[in-house]
């Protein structure tokens, strides 16, 4: 890959077209200061080292990140490798910049370095996420560079990066819906980690782009004289290129078979609203038939991670099939950019979008809307601020489950697997048995006892429960299992309350 070297001129000029009146002045001085802090420093590629901390900033600027976090880019490898203080920026550039400056100097220390590891690693960088998730954002800049000039390094440290990259920087902007960041840094960790599946991955890329280009192409304008003739006034039609970790992973669950894989390249159109992608929807089967089977309405029922968009297959003119996927600019923007949209839109201007996370249940609540006795109720355990009131926790595998602030052991059992809840007899936090009721905190390891002869939960979880998914739950098991439930507890000589009808 080859790599851009920017000049602090380019990452000035990106700020001023970017930006609405930016503060020009302190994103010099922060150059300044890097560039002496740096001096005389040369990376393994032969250049000087300023060009890392400006191929950085000036990634967080394109991603249209705050100011304070292009500064902070700029400024992301000082503290440590030049003796600057953390004061000294604090003083310079305020404490915000000295924030960030200071927690990705902190993530820093963190070494991968195998699989025991992981999980710690994991860690570390979803609490210093949940503190600051633009701490994260220049991280992912940071690491997209590194990866950039990996050909420079030894090949153990290719390695060794790589796989960082694929099983923590990427799951985590999986997770964050950073989708395009996530694609970015997957394709370049598979081309280290797998080189000879990456070139035919790329082999296989370019003689489908041979063969399709023109037709493709072809679709794309007459996609847009069909919707000039409607009454659509707002769209975007463009053709997608799937990634190439993305086609690899794709294939191996297709045995290989490339025949029936549709959206190696594919259409999408963006159009103003939820209303206008359906009526695209329709205009497009007015003019080709559709795959049967194919339809896919992840606006009405979005992915786990949030995404929305319509999907469909159609046979073209020339009998090829082509896949559309049709989205909002605001549907668009939380794919690509997951929650760092949310600062995006913040910096344009533009209206604030909820955080796709809690998408999903927004899409239950909706469905559930018809019965509104329990709407008030709903909507209370919808958080929409992103990370705010969430807390991360982690199995003792290490995966991170993340649970609304307040959650308990019940949440965190049925979060793992409904069985896993309704079998659930107590719960160890860092090793200590504790109470069902206690409120866990971010960083915490949860184990849950379960015994497999357990009738069902019981129905005064309720009361501590706080996961719309673990009230849900424990309702349907109790609704069903309240006969057995209360022959298990029930013991000669001891007056049982009745169970609240659930
Ligand atoms: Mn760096």
């Amino acid at each position: 890959m080859p790599e851009i070297v920017h000049t602090f001129e380019d990452v000035e000029a990106l700020v001023r077209e970017n930006y609405e009146s930016p503060d020009l002045v302190s994103l010099r001085h922060a150059f300044d200061l890097a560039n002496n802090a740096h001096e005389g420093e040369v990376r393994a590629t032969g250049h000087p080292f300023i060009t890392h901390p400006l191929a950085t900033a000036h990634r967080l600027a394109q991603m249209r990140m705050p100011l304070n976090v292009v500064i902070a880019g700029l400024l992301h490898d000082v503290v440590e490798d030049c003796g600057i203080e953390i004061e000294q920026i604090q003083k310079e550039f305020g404490a915000d910049v000295a924030g960030l400056v200071d927690a990705v100097t902190k993530l820093k220390k963190i070494k991968y370095t195998g699989e025991e590891r992981y999980a710690e690693n994991l860690r570390k960088m979803f609490l210093a996420m949940a503190s600051d998730v633009r701490v994260v954002f220049i991280k992912f800049a940071d690491r997209l560079h590194n990866l950039q000039t990996l050909y420079a390094q030894p090949a153990h440290k290719q390695e060794r990066v790589a796989r960082e990259v694929m099983e923590i920087y990427a799951p985590i902007a999986g997770r964050l819906g950073m989708g395009e960041i996530k694609g970015e840094l997957e394709d370049m960790a598979f081309s280290y980690l797998d080189p000879k599946s990456y070139e035919r991955i790329k082999r296989i890329m370019e003689a489908k782009l041979r063969e399709k280009g023109a037709s493709i192409s072809h679709v794309i304008s007459a996609t847009e004289n069909l919707l000039s003739g409607s009454k659509l006034k707002d769209f975007e039609v463009n053709g997608r290129v799937k990634r190439y970790f993305s086609l690899y992973r794709k294939l191996q669950r297709y045995n290989d078979d490339l025949t029936k894989i549709y959206d190696v390249i594919a259409v999408r159109i963006i159009v103003a609203d939820v209303e206008e992608c359906y009526a695209t929807l329709g205009i497009l089967h007015q003019k080709w038939r559709p795959l049967a089977g194919r339809i896919k309405d992840y606006i009405a029922q979005p992915k786990p991670n949030g995404y929305q968009s319509l999907h469909t297959s159609v046979f073209t003119d020339d009998g090829d099939i082509v896949e559309f996927q049709i989205r909002t600019r605001e549907m668009h923007e939380l794919s690509e950019f997951g929650v760092a949209a949310h600062w995006r839109y913040k910096e344009t201007g533009m209206r604030p979008v909820e955080n796709l996370h809690w998408m999903e249940e927004l899409a239950t609540i909706q469905k559930t809307l018809a019965d509104k006795k329990d709407f008030l109720s709903e909507l209370e355990s919808l958080k929409i601020d992103v990370f705010k009131d969430r807390i991360f926790v982690f199995t003792p595998k290490g995966d991170v489950i993340d649970l609304p602030d307040g959650a308990t052991s019940i949440d965190f059992a049925y979060a793992i697997h409904t069985h896993i809840g309704n079998t659930c007899t107590g719960a160890k936090v860092n090793d200590r048995v504790i109470n069902l009721d206690t409120n866990l905190n971010s960083g915490d390891i949860i184990e849950i006892l379960t015994d497999k002869n357990r009738k069902g939960p019981n129905p005064d979880w309720l009361k501590f429960a706080k996961t719309r998914h673990a009230r849900e739950k424990i309702k349907d098991a109790t609704r069903h299992t309240m006969k057995s439930w209360l022959a298990s507890v029930i013991r000669p000589g001891k007056k049982v309350e009745k169970p609240k009808e659930a």
